[in-house]
């Protein structure tokens, strides 16, 4: 029998790519030189694609695959994928829950913490030999912080928990409150950046969440107030942040995730009051080896007839 067809949306890890080779037909389209007969002679048999990150699915490509039954997301945000499109053909999604939270987790605390004491820019004035002139100004402390949780799910529960450890106060939006969590919930997301000095962004992207912290939401958090962003970079108003950040309307902001990545705003690579990551959040061999592998079992789980192990709410299994 036949190894069913697989497009590569994107070039991937080794791990994914060997994994997949043992059970299916691998076509990489980044290797492809012309799309329009690849499409035409090859598309009619691709069952299945792999993307995630710059690798999206979107309603056109999904058009051209009139034989596609999985699409399977490296990641757990799935935003580059089409799942409207997907779901009114019957194609499954799957992505990358749970075996990324605790390495999310820890980068976040890692960048509250880099953010609040400015450890980056400690380091470059040690490097700069400055420490033989004077010591490093006092910086700003977490010590009495409230953290405002915008998306209390799987990642932001993990990030509740290690702020409960370093005492912290905690608060959360979210389109619903949560039963048996033990913190204060808003339903309201300015009420929440009111009351709180840290407004930690763990929630999806897409057009819901769009733009969702705006300038008023950052004037509320007030001038002692710091952003972190470890969700989706569309989720924040960049040019409201930049304007925020320039004015000292906020204190401070950490950010794992920009709204066109990879490129960053010029202002936000002048500021010095910043701390930049590029969209490291899951980034370790660990970690992404264990997103790896679920790709890869999703996509034998599905085509061995087994369902998928991990669809998104979208496209849920068995079928509703
Ligand atoms: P979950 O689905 O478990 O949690 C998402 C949370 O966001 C839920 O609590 C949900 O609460 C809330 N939410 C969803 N929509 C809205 C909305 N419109 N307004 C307010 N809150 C909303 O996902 P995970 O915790 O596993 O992952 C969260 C996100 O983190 C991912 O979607 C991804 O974008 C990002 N991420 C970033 C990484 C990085 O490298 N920086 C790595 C991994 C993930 P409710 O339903 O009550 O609204």
């Amino acid at each position: 029998m036949s190894k069913p067809d697989i497009l590569l949306v994107r070039p991937i890890m080794p791990l994914i790519e060997d994994g997949l080779t043992q059970h299916f037909t691998l076509h990489k389209l980044a290797q492809v030189a012309d799309e329009a007969a690849f499409f035409r002679e090859v598309g009619p048999r691709i069952r299945g694609v792999a993307a995630g990150g710059a690798g999206k699915a979107d309603r056109a490509l999904i058009e051209k695959l009139p034989a596609l039954e999985i699409i399977a997301n490296f990641g757990v945000g799935y935003d580059g994928i089409d799942v409207k499109a997907a779901a009114e053909r019957g194609v499954i999604v799957t992505n990358t829950p749970d075996v990324l939270t605790d390495e999310v987790a820890d980068l976040a605390l890692g960048l509250l913490l880099a953010t609040v004491r400015q450890i980056p820019q400690v380091d470059r004035y040690l490097r700069a030999g400055k420490w033989l002139e004077k010591p490093y100004p006092l910086t700003a402390t977490l010590r009495e912080r409230k953290v405002g949780i915008l998306g209390l799910g799987r990642i932001g529960k993990a990030i509740a928990e290690r702020c409960a450890a370093f005492g912290l106060d905690i608060a959360y939006h979210g389109r619903s409150r949560q039963a048996d969590v033990p913190y204060r919930y808003y339903d309201n997301l300015l009420a929440m950046a009111r009351d709180v000095d840290v407004l930690m962004v763990v929630a999806p992207g897409g057009t819901a969440t769009h733009h969702i912290v705006n300038a008023e939401v950052l004037e509320a958090l007030g001038p002692d107030g710091i952003l972190i962003n470890v969700g989706r970079g569309t989720v924040v108003d960049e040019k409201a942040l930049v304007a925020a950040l320039r004015d000292r309307k906020i204190l401070s902001a950490g950010l794992d995730v920009f709204e066109d990545e990879p490129r960053v705003p010029a202002e936000l690579i002048a500021m010095d009051h910043v701390v930049l990551l590029p969209h490291v959040g899951s980034a370790s061999v660990y970690t992404r080896n264990a997103m790896g592998q679920l790709v890869v079992d999703n996509l034998v789980s599905w085509f061995e007839g087994k369902g998928p192990k991990t669809p998104v709410a979208e496209t849920p299994w068995p079928r509703k």
